[in-house]
């Protein structure tokens, strides 16, 4: 957004969640070079004004262990294979990053050494310290899970002070499915707590749990909106916010508002 190079960055850390739908573009299936090529333009823009940055990467636009379950396929196996599928797409972030002149490390949670750095998060702590932008792929490296749950634990673990979820096809948090219900309604802001107990859809209800009882805040945006990302490290106030503050809820009323920062 215009002028927000201008600002002292809000946040000195962030961890991006890109889920594997954000690498697909108007593909079915797989990636779409130029819609990586855009989100590595946006982590640039952050990571240009000394933000550190880990981001943890989704796998579902080749691979979801609960589809294949469904297909009589061994969950734990189906798993696997989807951990499997978010190393590619962090392989391929990877690239379009250091072509954006990025210093990269991608560090998996399945140990695989020929192919990246195994996850220890002193080690991640270490590279972002350096200015290296931190790929953690693989999940938690644990079946049963998702990457949604793994970016909760990496933000934590890693000292972000914000998840950033970004989303590819709504622009924040709603009390129904916009794009199968016109009249349902967004929230500039929610806590955690209401989230979980509206079985809102946005992150799993473990991922959530968790960052609730870390106290950690959770920004979720529309990647692709140009600019968003580092609107929300300016502190400006894009999408939907989820925090413990007991201020509670506000709805969207059209025009963006920017409440006090918590
Ligand atoms: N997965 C897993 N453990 C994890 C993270 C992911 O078993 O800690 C598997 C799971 O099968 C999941 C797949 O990897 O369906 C892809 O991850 P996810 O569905 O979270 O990707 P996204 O929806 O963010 O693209």
């Amino acid at each position: 957004m215009d002028g927000d190079q201008d600002y002292a960055p809000r946040y000195g850390r962030i961890l991006l969640k890109l889920s594997g739908e954000s690498f697909k573009g108007n593909r079915q299936f797989g990636i779409d070079h130029e819609a990586v090529e855009f989100l590595a333009s946006q982590v640039r823009q952050v990571h240009d004004r000394g933000v550190g940055i880990a981001i943890v990467v989704g796998g579902g636009n080749f691979w979801r262990g609960a589809e294949f379950e469904k297909l009589g396929m061994d969950r734990a196996s189906a798993d696997h294979a989807g951990m499997l599928a978010t190393v590619m797409n962090s392989l391929v972030l990877q690239d379009w990053l250091e072509r954006e002149g990025l210093s990269v490390r991608t560090l998996t949670a399945i140990p695989m050494e020929t192919v990246a750095e195994s996850y220890i998060g002193r080690r991640a702590i270490w590279h972002i310290e350096r200015e290296r932008v931190v790929i953690c792929a693989a999940g938690m490296g644990n079946t049963f899970m998702s990457t949604d749950t793994a970016a909760s634990h990496r933000a934590i673990e890693l000292g972000a002070e914000v998840l950033m979820l970004a989303k590819n096809n709504v622009d924040g948090v709603y009390d129904s499915d916009p794009n199968l219900n016109p009249h349902a309604t967004k929230f500039d802001q929610i806590t955690h707590q209401s989230a979980l107990e509206r079985r809102l859809q946005f992150i799993d209800s473990t991922a959530l749990s968790f960052a609730m009882d870390n106290g950690m805040p959770i920004m979720v945006f529309d990647i692709f909106t140009d600019g968003n990302l580092a609107a929300l490290v300016s502190g400006r106030h894009v999408g939907t916010r989820i925090t413990t503050d007991e201020a509670g809820e506000q709805i969207s009323m059209g025009a963006p508002t920017i409440p006090p920062l918590v």
